[in-house]
């Protein structure tokens, strides 16, 4: 088992040993040729990782949201008009972003749960254009998982720049750079790369790069790109003292997910998910997303009549759990359930046996080990 505390929420989730190693490391100088050297490599294996042509990372200290301003401002001037897609928080989220920096922004909102049909998409966009266009791929409040290879190809050879917010997708659920088409890639260490939060992560096109240039000065001093550029391409240079063990977090765990395989990580991603979905089915419990769009990286669980959220969750926690509470309207009538990341078949296993005594202990009759008999054929390597 990785941890005594095994946090299933939908980030910060279980950091392998290896990571916690890195961190953990007494060395904590930026300028010596060991970091430089590690800082680099670092770069080379998120280039690879995210793919695509001639992508450029942004690797600092911050967090997700820092990596959605500055995807925004960087490529967006303040007379232009951004199109948000939204699936819940986050990509409201974004629309709020937008308009405190004084952009003008239209938003597409699904009903909570679901998504936005790329025909809604189509319909506006022969109608309208914009500076750029949001795209959040797995809402984390909502657990709905976009169809972002549809919005992009509909976006494919026009003006419009495409953003799209990976914090609860990239590395767990694919993400085609070139395929699809992206302009800025931005992302969060703390989900699906399994590190501890505390980065800012965005990757941006050449196309977009070359859009910042353009623009005489952006609303940003600490996330304007242009000033991080020569770190960047070079981590000898000096911007702003880099979080040297966050980094050297960050190098480990690339490594490991270079080591595993991207299409071998996806298939993990995969394969616990329908492994927690069987067990969850077994329990009687319900996913409160709709079918057509849910995520490989979390679930969000609806309670059976009679359930209480505060008695299940406190119960969860005794054993050595941690789910996390429901958002917004769902507040009280559902927990959420991470399972990306180094989760695995043993941490699955614990879990769904987990719930099955909690669900015993507040009353529900379940018959003994169906829950994990239900988990069990996702539970080996080659499902
Ligand atoms: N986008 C999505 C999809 C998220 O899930 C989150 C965080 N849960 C964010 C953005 C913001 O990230 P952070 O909390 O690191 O600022």
């Amino acid at each position: 088992m990785i941890d005594d505390l095994l946090t299933m929420i939908p980030g910060p989730t279980p950091v392998h040993p290896r990571v916690l190693k890195a961190l953990a490391d007494p060395r904590v100088a930026h300028v010596t040729p060991e970091f430089v050297e590690t800082f680099s490599t670092c770069l080379d294996d998120l280039r690879k990782i995210i793919g695509g042509t001639n992508v450029q990372p942004f690797i600092l200290g911050g967090g997700g949201t820092l990596s959605m301003e500055m995807a925004l401002v960087n490529i967006v001037a303040q007379d232009e008009k951004v199109l948000v897609i939204s699936q819940g928080v986050f990509g409201d989220r974004y629309a709020d972003l937008v308009a405190s920096f004084g952009i003008d922004c239209d938003l597409l909102q699904a009903e909570w749960g679901t998504v936005v049909p790329p025909e809604e998409l189509e319909a506006l966009l022969a109608q309208n254009s914009y500076a750029a266009v949001t795209i959040t791929h797995v809402d984390t409040s909502t657990g709905a998982c976009a169809p972002a290879a549809d919005y992009c190809a509909l976006l494919k050879d026009r003006e419009e720049m495409v953003i799209l917010d990976g914090v609860c997708a990239t590395v767990g659920i694919p993400e085609p750079y070139d395929e699809w088409g992206l302009d800025v890639l931005l992302t969060a260490p703390q989900k699906a790369f399994g590190v501890p939060a505390g980065l800012a992560m965005t990757f941006f096109s050449e196309r977009a790069v070359a859009r910042r240039k353009e623009l005489e000065a952006v609303p940003a001093f600490y996330g304007d790109i242009l000033r991080w550029l020569p770190i960047m391409t070079d981590p000898r240079n000096y911007y702003s003292t880099p979080c040297v063990n966050q980094i050297r977090a960050l190098a480990e765990a690339a490594k490991l997910i270079l080591e595993e395989g991207l299409e071998a990580r996806y298939a993990r991603h995969r394969r616990v998910a329908k492994a927690i979905r069987a067990g969850l089915d077994a329990l009687g419990m319900k996913l409160f997303t709709s079918p057509h769009c849910l995520a490989d990286t979390l679930s969000i669980v609806l309670y059976p009549e009679g359930i209480d959220d505060a008695k299940f969750r406190g119960a969860m926690l005794e054993r050595g759990i941690v789910f996390a509470g429901a958002k917004g309207p769902l507040t009280g009538k559902a927990f959420r359930m991470g399972h990306m990341g180094i989760i695995d078949s043993a941490e699955v296993a614990k879990t769904v046996h987990a719930m099955e005594e909690v669900l015993k202990s507040l009353g529900r009759r379940i018959e003994p080990g169906s829950a994990l008999a239900a988990a069990a054929p996702f539970l080996g390597e080659g499902e």
